[in-house]
């Protein structure tokens, strides 16, 4: 397939993100997404739930967390799971069930291949870095749920069995079926600013040390003025 066909592919599955999509992940994250190339998976109301990120940042930096979890219902009910100590019962279960061993080392390469495919798709190309490395602990642990959940959610019911167990565990608070957005995120003040585009790099990226340096130079400005003013104060 030439890119174009993909591009159109991808599209028309709604995993081509919009302006709108990425407001909607700095909200939903409460911080500016980065580099996030897709969609994963999306509520039934069409706001994302997965921000999936390239392999490899614009920054250089190798990133094997393909899939993140991003609505705050389900992060939080994750959460919850883990709190309450369902990674232990899943690692003990991994050792002594070699079918579920079997599947979930197969979730693992399902995920490197969905990684590769993402990084030929957004043009990053290979990251050797991280080749054979996916995410959440597998292919033989259970690190961390969301990374699970967030996979299961992304590549649909079947491929993760770990994550899909967690998503059936979560069904008292969140469901594919239903909408749980409102209220969920602010969407009142303004999304937290992001840059606009990972192919713009540092033109509009300013060097730390200069954003530091004319922050310092503001302060310094606010400071003298406020001298001056309770100086003149003291004068009257
Ligand atoms: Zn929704």
């Amino acid at each position: 397939m030439t890119e174009q066909p993909i591009r159109e592919a991808l599209d028309a599955a709604g995993r081509v993100p919009s302006e709108a999509d990425l407001d909607t992940l700095s909200r939903q994250l409460n911080r500016p997404v980065r580099d996030v190339v897709e969609i994963g998976a999306r509520c039934v109301c069409g706001n994302p739930l997965v921000a999936t990120t390239a392999p490899r940042l614009s920054s250089g930096i190798p990133f094997p967390t393909t899939y993140y979890l991003a609505h705050p219902v389900i992060t939080s009910a994750v959460s919850r799971l883990e709190a309450a100590g369902l990674m232990n019962e899943m690692n003990d279960r991994l050792g002594e069930d070699a079918q579920l061993a079997q599947a979930y080392a197969e979730a693992h390469e399902s995920y490197l291949a969905n990684r590769d495919a993402i990084g030929q798709r957004s043009g990053t190309g290979a990251v050797p870095e991280i080749a054979g490395v996916s995410a959440g602990g597998m292919p033989t642990r259970v690190k961390c749920l969301h990374v699970l959940v967030g996979h299961s959610l992304a590549a649909g019911e079947g491929v993760n069995p770990l994550g899909d167990e967690a998503l059936a565990a979560i069904a008292e608070w969140w469901t594919k079926d239903n909408c749980y957005c409102v209220g969920a995120w602010d969407t009142e003040s303004e999304a937290p600013s992001r840059d606009r585009s990972r192919h713009v790099k540092t033109q509009e990226q300013q060097d730390p040390e200069a954003k530091r340096a004319e922050r310092a130079r503001k302060r310094a400005e606010r400071e003298a003025a406020q001298a001056a003013e309770s100086a003149e104060k003291g004068d009257a």
